[in-house]
């Protein structure tokens, strides 16, 4: 028995029955559809390629298969267009880079003990994507960038809202585990490893408005290492969400609408179902989902 722990699915524990649907059952969630969504995503697919090549040409660099009739083409185009102003701006980015590396390996194997009194072991697959890394030789750490592209504008409302977020932490914790625990399964250079193993790791967000007048806005985020007490506390706390995740893999029965008693409720796409509050209807109506179902794989991107 495994399950994949990745950011989101860390959230998604906000709610035990939330997580049951979507992680252990496999519902299948609504796909990204407005322009904005999708120009987002194919903005980190051109990011993941683009290159100094002066043939440079988005339509052709992407190899994931995208709904190009979904994309607004004037978006697309300006996407483009950021993705180059941002390579051309900092090459050094690019040097000794890793792009879009599936970082996915097994952590740990957590006991829990099942109806019937057995003990089940389940590996807990640790699962993260970094958008850029790279090594900064000059103050000898591994930088973590991630792109945020946005339609809204970038202000200290966004700064405010990705300051609370919990993956910077989460990818330091995978960097760190990787190359402590699990043997440098990401195949890094021993001064990559060096950096890591010495808590020198940077990470910064790059937003990215390509809605905004002619030619878009990047506003590159400072970097900042990321706080050693704060990773412990952090680490604290992703302990318990694996056990409490592991428990949920074994005994589904135990989730509940943990939901209500947050926002979670508010932008969760099962909201429709719970509104019914009748278990044999909501049991009946989440057999029924009408999205259908797919093993929970966070490695598989769709655009
Ligand atoms: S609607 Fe609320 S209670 Fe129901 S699964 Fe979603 S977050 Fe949980």
């Amino acid at each position: 028995m495994q399950f994949y722990l990745n950011n989101s699915s860390t959230k998604y524990l906000g709610c035990t029955l939330r997580y049951k649907r979507i992680v252990v059952d496999g519902c299948k969630l609504p796909r990204k559809s407005k322009p904005e969504l999708l120009g987002g995503s194919l903005f980190h697919a051109m990011m993941a390629e683009v290159d100094d090549r002066h043939d440079f040409n988005y339509f052709t660099v992407v190899k994931k298969p995208v709904h190009w009739d979904e994309v607004n083409g004037n978006l697309a185009v300006r996407y483009a267009m950021l993705a180059d102003k941002i390579y051309t701006e900092h090459p050094e980015w690019f040097k000794d880079c890793r792009r879009e590396q599936v970082c996915e390996f097994p952590v740990t194997t957590i006991e829990v003990t099942n109806d019937k009194g057995e003990k089940i072991g389940v590996a807990v697959h640790y699962n993260f994507t970094p958008d850029l890394m790279y090594y900064d030789a000059e103050d000898d750490c591994v930088v973590i960038r991630d792109y945020k592209t946005t339609g809204k504008p970038i202000n200290g409302d966004l700064f405010t809202k990705y300051a609370l977020e919990s993956q910077p932490f989460f990818y330091q914790l995978g960097l760190i585990w990787a190359s402590i625990i699990v043997g440098n399964p990401l195949d890094l250079p021993p001064h990559w490893i060096k950096a890591i193993l010495n808590e020198r790791v940077k990470f910064g967000y790059v937003f990215i408005n390509a809605t905004v007048g002619e030619s878009g806005q990047v506003v590159v985020q400072p970097l900042r290492f990321v706080d050693t007490n704060v990773l412990n506390r952090y680490r604290q706390d992703l302990s318990e969400k694996m056990q409490l995740a592991a428990t949920l893999h074994i005994k589904p029965e135990l989730a509940s609408k943990e939901g209500i008693f947050t926002d979670a409720c508010t932008y969760c796409e099962f909201r429709n179902v719970c509104a019914m509050n009748d278990p044999d209807r909501e049991d009946m109506a989440m057999k029924h989902w009408p999205l259908g179902f797919k093993t929970y794989d966070p490695r598989i991107k769709e655009l």
